[in-house]
């Protein structure tokens, strides 16, 4: 181990929804499997619990033993790599035709699923955690399940700490649904100004219920503790803010760096860069666009929190007056995906829209686009913006959230910055801020010193981890070393 824990190791378990690559719907897959993994390099002895969504495992990954406790089946997964252990659960209920989300009441069944799993994962393996991390609504029962008289003694010393990736998804159900699945032990512990509307908030019975809070940027920290972005969870945010602290996610650079990225035919890195107009070259004939003026990228899912309308409101201003060419992936609202069909219909040689999910393309888009457009109204953290960077893809963003502390606006005076960052979430303040960097772009000397000061950024997670082990620290009673920072061996 290269840094320690204030000295000791910690034993974590993770409960969550997604986790890279064996089940993603968006950036918790990656941050869960990121942290997990910076964290087991740092000596500390994580396992994973997710649900089984589908039979099929992804390439390179194994099934290992099965372990049973109670109604849950435990399969051991692995990737034959240095990693976290992980543990998913094999149960009828949870499987909704290998979707992550099912999108209705059947999932607070499925996940309430899940949070009886984490109680019994522990005996079912013979292991103690000393710290039980859940993430966002669909684990955030743990932490109140923990507080009844059923949990496990295995179980009772554990501290949780609940991670909010994205307060706008609480999971909200009729009350009903706590008799419905078992869950009827937690009735007192919904608040009664919970219960205004017969409705169960997940998300906010974890918040009450779990010893600490983090969310996955510091501004957007700040952010959910007013009224504008708390999404009505602010005042009781605000009154655990002594509990609450914001930490970047980080970036895993072994899979997203363009030094070594599979999915790329042709390599590059910040010493010799040249190699992008390659991927360029490749995305373009890919997508069938004309490879003769600067490419703007997004990869999105398409919702209103991503501000996608507001890029389909830009465009016909975009396509009169500049020559940018647009590659577009996502999924999502569909009249979102039907605005940019035509959009693409209309402007083949320009606009190019794939709909669907697709990693290959992901990465493609990301390293060969000169632009990345990232208009969020809100963004927890965001990833996009951040292996954007890594790839010499300049990222055009909305000063909001993660993207706030991550993007700095370019100064051509001074040579400082990595992007650009506009304020207003509306067409206007996303056409200044793409024309801004589509002018920068056109100035070769500009254009070099930009690619090469987003090229240096470092938000690997071997940063991040540390300040998800003072978390602990904390928790567990560790205690840190004199001159306050993590000891180093
Ligand atoms: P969020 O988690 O809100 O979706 P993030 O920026 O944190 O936003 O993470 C998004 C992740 O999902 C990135 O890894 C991005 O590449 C990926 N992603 C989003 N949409 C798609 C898509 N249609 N196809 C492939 N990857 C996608």
């Amino acid at each position: 181990m290269s840094d320690t824990f204030f000295g000791r190791a910690v034993k974590v378990l993770m409960v969550s929804a997604e986790y890279a690559p064996l089940a993603k719907a968006g950036g918790l897959a990656d941050a869960v499997a990121g942290l997990a993994a910076a964290l087991v390099k740092r000596g500390h002895d994580v396992r994973v619990l997710l649900p089984a969504y589908a039979p099929g495992l992804p390439t390179g990954w194994s099934r290992g033993a099965a372990a049973v406790a109670n109604a849950s089946v435990f399969v051991e997964a692995s990737a034959g790599r240095p990693g976290p252990r992980v543990y998913q659960l094999d149960a009828p209920e949870i499987g909704a035709g290998g979707a992550v989300y099912a999108g209705d009441d059947r999932d607070a069944a499925r996940f309430a699923k899940l949070c009886f799993a984490a109680l019994d994962l522990p005996d079912a393996i013979g292991w103690r955690p000393d710290i039980v991390h859940c993430h966002d609504w669909h684990a955030a029962l743990v932490p109140a399940l923990l507080r009844t008289a059923e949990a496990p003694p295995s179980l009772a010393g554990a501290r949780t700490v609940l991670t909010l990736h994205n307060v706008g998804y609480q999971g909200v159900f009729p009350e009903s649904v706590l008799v419905q699945n078992g869950l009827g032990r937690l009735g007192a512990l919904v608040a009664d100004e919970d219960r205004a509307d017969g409705a169960v908030v997940f998300l906010k019975i974890g918040i009450r219920a779990a010893d600490r809070l983090t969310t996955v940027s510091p501004t957007y920290a700040r952010e959910i503790r007013t009224p504008e972005h708390g999404m009505g969870l602010d005042a009781l945010l605000r009154r655990r803010s002594a509990d609450l602290v914001g930490i970047l996610n980080g970036v895993d650079y072994g899979t997203w760096s363009p030094e070594t990225d599979p999915f790329l035919e042709h390599h590059y890195g910040r010493a010799a860069p040249a190699g992008k107009a390659l991927v360029k070259r490749a995305l373009c004939a890919r997508l069938a666009l004309e490879n003769d003026a600067p490419v703007v990228g997004a990869v999105s899912r398409l919702v209103e929190q991503k501000g996608i309308d507001l890029l389909i409101a830009a465009m016909p201003a975009l396509l009169d007056s500049t020559a940018a060419r647009f590659a577009l992936l996502g999924s999502g609202d569909t009249p979102l995906e039907e605005a940019l069909t035509a959009l693409a219909r209309r402007h083949p040689a320009r606009v190019a829209f794939h709909r669907g999910y697709d990693e290959a393309l992901a990465h493609l888009i990301l390293a060969g686009s000169d632009l990345i457009v990232v208009p969020s109204r809100y963004e927890p953290c965001g990833l996009t913006q951040l292996y954007a960077l890594r790839y010499g893809t300049i990222p055009v963003v909305r000063a909001t959230g993660g993207l706030a502390d991550t993007v700095v606006h370019f100064d051509p005076a001074s040579g400082t910055g990595n992007g650009s960052v506009f304020e207003h979430a509306d067409a206007q303040g996303l056409i200044w801020g793409l024309t801004t960097a589509l002018g920068w772009h056109a100035d070769a000397a500009l254009r070099r010193r930009l690619i090469d000061n987003a090229m240096q950024a470092d938000f690997s997670w071997d940063r991040q981890a540390p300040e998800y082990e003072k978390v602990y620290a904390e928790l567990v009673g560790a205690a840190p070393p004199s001159d306050g920072g993590t000891a180093r061996s």
